[in-house]
């Protein structure tokens, strides 16, 4: 996603909104760890998006 498709959501949504879907996105639905932005898998399980 670009910046500029993030700020369109963020004046859509709301900043709230927005950050509770970034959240979503980097959270491991395996173990509810965190998943690494960089490698896209799971600090916790290792699980790959
Ligand atoms: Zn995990």
């Amino acid at each position: 996603m670009s910046v500029i498709e993030n700020l369109e959501n963020i004046k859509k949504l709301g900043i709230e909104e927005f950050l509770r879907n970034e959240k979503i996105r980097w959270t491991c639905i395996e173990c509810g760890g965190t998943i690494c932005v960089h490698k896209g898998s799971c600090y916790g399980c290792g699980r790959k998006t």
